[in-house]
This record gives structure tokens, sequence and C-alpha cells, in this order.
């Protein structure tokens, strides 16, 4: 047994989707962690989430054994439970994001406009536009990374760049 390594806290709230896999037996006196039960392998251990999850998504970090009862398709499952509460718990669903009008980029016709560099380039830059705002909504990306250098040269790059063609 390895003691667990110090993890830096997560700025958002812990989502506990998995305890839902977990019997929970009586508690220790005093003590914050609860002796719960897989409901898979029937495996009992204190434990705190980070081990219950660990367990579960077969991952041996926690000294705690691995779920020897779930299989790949189960794990599959338990980890998109996790991965939709943690996208939950920063205000984001992936699916509900909307990208307004995506099939008509491109498509825009205008009668007796010869200019093709225009027809094409500003559909283009709104497009850009959208999938920029998106990602900044879909990412949730701290504010400190907005006003990194790294990430202006990105935005710079993309705005300097000529889209057509
Ligand atoms: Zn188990």
């Amino acid at each position: 047994m390895s003691s667990p390594k110090q993890r830096k806290p997560k700025a958002s709230k812990p989502q506990t989707p998995l305890w839902k896999y977990i019997e929970k037996l009586e508690k220790h006196d005093g003590g914050g962690n609860n002796r719960c039960r897989c409901k898979f392998c029937k495996l009992e251990f204190t434990g705190s989430y980070t081990r219950v999850r660990d367990h579960l998504q077969r991952i041996p970090r926690s000294g705690i054994e691995i779920c020897e009862a779930v299989d790949s398709d189960t794990l599959e499952k338990l980890l998109k439970i996790q991965a939709d509460a943690d996208a939950k718990a920063i205000g984001v669903d992936m699916q509900s994001i909307p990208l307004p009008n995506v099939e008509n980029y491109g498509l825009i016709k205008r009668k007796g406009d010869g200019g093709l560099g225009e027809l094409f380039n500003m559909p283009a830059r709104d497009k850009l536009d959208n999938l920029i705002a998106r990602a900044f909504f879909g990412c949730a990306i701290a504010n400190n990374a907005l006003r990194s250098p790294l990430f202006r040269e990105v935005i710079q790059f993309a705005c300097d760049n000529n889209l057509t063609g």
C-alpha cells in the first residue's frame, strides 16, 4: 500500500455520481470516511470518493484495489457518468451549446455579385467568431487564460489570416 499522493483541490465542486454504485455501511466514530461496499464486486473499504472513483474506474493510484467486476462496457458508462457530472459542475452541457445556422455557412449566394472573396470570406469569419465564442463557453476558459499572450497569439493569428481559399 502506498500512501495517496497529494493532489491540489479542484476549483469546481467535486462531483460524486459514482457513490450510487457503492453501498454505504456504518460510519466510523469521528472519522470523515465511510465504511462502504462496492455493489459490483462486494469489496469493503473505508474511503473517500477518490477511492470510490479509482476503484470503479480501475485506476490503481489511491492504494485501493481496482474493481474486478467492472467490465469494459460498464467502465465506459462509469467514465461517462463522471465526465457528464464534471461538465455539469462547471455549468456546461456540451450538447446544448448552440451553433446557429451552421448549415448555411459557405452556402450563402448573392445574385449579381462577382466578389467571390467577399462571398466566402465573410461567412467564414462569422463562423470563426462563433467557434471562438463557443470554445470560450464550452471549455470554460478562465479569465487569466484569456489574458495569456499565448492565447492572444492564437486569436491574432486567426484574425490576421485571410480566410479565403
Ligand atoms: Zn468493485
